[in-house]
C-alpha cells in the first residue's frame, strides 16, 4: 500500500472511531442509569405505590369535597342567610347592564354617496379606495383633517360626526355622563360589596373551599358575573388611507367620562345661548354631581339611605323636576338618590308619557 491510502485509512479511522466511541460510553452510562432505577424502583416498591394511591386520592377528593359541600345542608342554609345581600347585587348588576346601553346614536355625518369609477391604467388601481371602511363611528379623510382632530377632538368630532352645537345635544351627553358615571362607580361598589359579603361568611367556609374553589364559591351562592371592562364606551375614529394603501394615519376619540365632560364644557362654550337662559342653568359635570352628593350628605334624598348605612350604596343625580318635563339643571332642581329611587322614579316617568 502507498503512504498516501495509509494517511487516508487513518483519517477515516479518526473521523468515524471518535464520535462512535463517544457514543458508546454515553449509551453505557444511559444503561448504568436505567440498572441503577430499576434497582431503586424494585427496593422502595412499597413507596412508590403508597405515593401514587395517595395522588389519586387527593386529587379525587378535591374534586368531590367541593360537590359534596355545595350539596350540603350547612352550604345551603349559609347561602340562604345572604341571598338578599346577592339578589341585591345581581339586580345592580343589571342595572348596571342597561345604562351601559345609555343611548348613544351618532354617527359620521352623511354627505351622500356617488358612484366612483377608476379609469387608471392596470397598475394605478386605487384598491385601498374601494375597501374603505362605511362603519357608523368611522369618517374616512384627509391626512390633514385626521391631525386637526387630535389636536381639537370635540370640534372634529362635533363637525364630523353631526353633533349640533344646541342645548338638546348638551342634554343628552350630560345623560350619557351620568350613566357611564354610574356604570363605572356601580362597578366598583359591585366588586367592593361582594367581598364584603364574602369576607362576612369566612368563617363558615372551609379552608379548603376558600382557598382552591373560590369561583366555584361565589357561582355557588349565585353571584351573578360582573363585566368590568370598558368596552360599552364608544370610540370614534378619524382615518386616512392613502390611494395605494401604503401610507395610513387614525386618530381615535373614546368617549370617556373624561372626554365626556370635555365635551359638555366645549358645547356650552359653542351653544349661543338665550339671554335669558345665560347664568341660570348649571353644566351636569362629574365636578356638580359630586357638588349635590356632598350637599346632600351622600344620603338618598328618597328613602334617606346613606353610605353611613351601607358603605357600598350607589348614588346617582336626579332632576327633582325632569329635563323631559321642562327642569332644568340647577342647583335646586337636582338632588342625590340612591340607585333603586332613582331606577323607580325612571319608570314612573317612562309610564307616564
Ligand atoms: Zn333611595
Amino acid at each position: 500500500m502507498s503512504k498516501k491510502s495509509d494517511e487516508k485509512l487513518i483519517v477515516a479511522i479518526i473521523i468515524i472511531g471518535i464520535p462512535l466511541f463517544i457514543l458508546y460510553k454515553i449509551l453505557e452510562n444511559i444503561i448504568a442509569i436505567l440498572q441503577n432505577l430499576a434497582k431503586a424502583i424494585v427496593n422502595n416498591l412499597n413507596i412508590i405505590i403508597t405515593v401514587i394511591v395517595l395522588s389519586i386520592l387527593i386529587y379525587f377528593s378535591n374534586k368531590l369535597y367541593p360537590i359534596i359541600y355545595f350539596q350540603s345542608k350547612k352550604f345551603k342554609k349559609l347561602k340562604e342567610t345572604i341571598s338578599d345581600h346577592i339578589n341585591n347585587c345581581n339586580e345592580l348588576n343589571q342595572y348596571i347592564e342597561e345604562l351601559k346601553n345609555s343611548y348613544l346614536k351618532m354617527s359620521s355625518y352623511n354627505y351622500g354617496m356617488g358612484e366612483m369609477t377608476d379609469n387608471s391604467l392596470h397598475n394605478y388601481q386605487r384598491s385601498e379606495w374601494k375597501n374603505q371602511d362605511k362603519s357608523y363611528n368611522v369618517h374616512d379623510c384627509s391626512a390633514s383633517v385626521c391631525m386637526n382632530a387630535s389636536n381639537q377632538p370635540m370640534k372634529y368630532l362635533c363637525k364630523y360626526f353631526d353633533i349640533k352645537k344646541n342645548e338638546n345635544s348638551l342634554i343628552k351627553f350630560e345623560k350619557v355622563l351620568n350613566d357611564f358615571i354610574s356604570v363605572e362607580q356601580g362597578k366598583e361598589l359591585l366588586q367592593k360589596e361582594k367581598i364584603s359579603i364574602l369576607q362576612s361568611i369566612s368563617k363558615s367556609v372551609p379552608f379548603l373551599i376558600k382557598k382552591y374553589h373560590e369561583k366555584q364559591l361565589s357561582k355557588k351562592l349565585g353571584f351573578e358575573t360582573v363585566d368590568i371592562s370598558d368596552s360599552y364606551i364608544p370610540t370614534f375614529s378619524f382615518q386616512y388611507v392613502s390611494a395605494g394603501g401604503y401610507s395610513s394615519t387614525n386618530c381615535d376619540i373614546k368617549l370617556s367620562i373624561e372626554n365626556l365632560n370635555n365635551l359638555i364644557n366645549y358645547l356650552n362654550d359653542e351653544i349661543k345661548w338665550r339671554k335669558s337662559v345665560i347664568g341660570q342653568r348649571a353644566l351636569m359635570t362629574s365636578q356638580l354631581r359630586n357638588q349635590i352628593k356632598k350637599r346632600d350628605n351622600y344620603t338618598c334624598c328618597s328613602c334617606s339611605l346613606g353610605i353611613e348605612d351601607e358603605p357600598n350604596l350607589l348614588l346617582e343625580i336626579d332632576h327633582i323636576r325632569p329635563v323631559s318635563k321642562g327642569g332644568l339643571t340647577t342647583y335646586e332642581n337636582l338632588q342625590t338618590l340612591c340607585w333603586k329611587c332613582n331606577r323607580r322614579k325612571g319608570v314612573k316617568v317612562f309610564v307616564g308619557f
